[in-house]
């Protein structure tokens, strides 16, 4: 296991039956930047069972925080979302990831359009000061089937406005946009449906999508990233690919 950095849960939150985060020890040496991915995991019988994980937390905590959904089955959730403060977890030394400020063409309203738990990178980008710096809007749409997938919600929307060091950016800058596709709540349909009929924009008091203007990073299932890109791609909007700037990220690394 030399090759992997070893670390301790210090808590874990359960959000529903489905869903769990959990907060982990951080070596002062292990750097990142908002928006990475690690593979991360656990020893099993003698080997590590890694998976590909987004880092909720800023580069700045002292913590290193996931967010994994709980598979019935699955090698490595069925065991990690029994996992308990004091717990040893696995990660690799390398972070990575396309979900970068630095991929994104200068704009002035930047989405962050996510489904599931692919919410994750968004928490890190949400709580970064300098996205406040570059951009004048910063939008957060997190799509779910139920409401109670809405992990992360008060902190959002009541945490992180009251942050001392820049919570007023975040209260005059960040709208958290949440909508559920399976049960009634405040806005409803699929993140796809939003946007093509205009209601996000509408709802959130902006113009239509405009190439000049908008900016978009998007994290989800396979299904929705390619829908997305596709409404995005028709609207003229470009990817960020191959060191070379672009209109929107998306991560590729949990496609396929
Ligand atoms: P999900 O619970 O299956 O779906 C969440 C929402 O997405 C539902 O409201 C669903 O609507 C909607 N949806 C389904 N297909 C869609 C489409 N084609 N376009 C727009 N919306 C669509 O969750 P999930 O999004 O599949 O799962 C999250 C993904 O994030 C996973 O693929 C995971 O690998 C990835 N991810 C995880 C992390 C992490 O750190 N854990 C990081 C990055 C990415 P309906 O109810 O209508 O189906």
């Amino acid at each position: 296991m030399a090759s992997f950095i070893k670390e301790q849960v210090t808590s874990v939150t359960h959000w529903n039956e489905t869903l769990f985060s959990f907060k982990t020890s951080r070596d002062p040496s292990f750097r990142f930047k908002n928006g990475h991915f690690i593979m991360m995991g656990i020893e099993l019988e003698g080997r590590p069972l890694l998976r590909a994980y987004s880092i909720a937390s800023a580069n700045y905590e002292e913590e290193l925080e996931f967010f994994s959904i709980k598979v019935p089955n699955g090698p490595l959730t069925s065991q990690l979302q029994r996992i308990k403060i004091g717990d040893e977890i696995l990660l690799s030394k390398k972070p990575t990831g396309t979900l970068l400020q630095e991929n994104l063409l200068p704009g002035k309203n930047l989405y962050l359009l996510s489904t599931g738990t692919g919410l994750a990178p968004f928490i890190s980008i949400i709580k970064d000061p300098e996205v406040y710096d570059q951009y004048e809007r910063i939008i957060l749409v997190h799509g779910v089937r139920y409401v109670s997938e809405l992990a992360y919600k008060d902190i959002i929307s009541e945490r992180l406005p009251n942050n001392e060091f820049f919570g007023d950016e975040v209260r005059n800058k960040l709208t958290y946009y949440p909508s559920v596709t399976r049960e009634d709540y405040v806005n409803t349909g699929r993140i796809t449906e939003l946007m093509i009929s205009g209601k996000l924009t509408q709802d959130i008091g902006l113009p239509d999508f405009n190439v000049k203007t908008d900016r978009f990073m998007l994290c989800g299932s396979t299904a929705m990233l390619k829908d997305c890109c596709e409404i995005l791609n028709d609207l003229g909007f470009a990817e960020a690919r191959r060191g070379n700037q672009g209109h929107y990220v998306i991560e590729r690394a949990f496609v396929g």
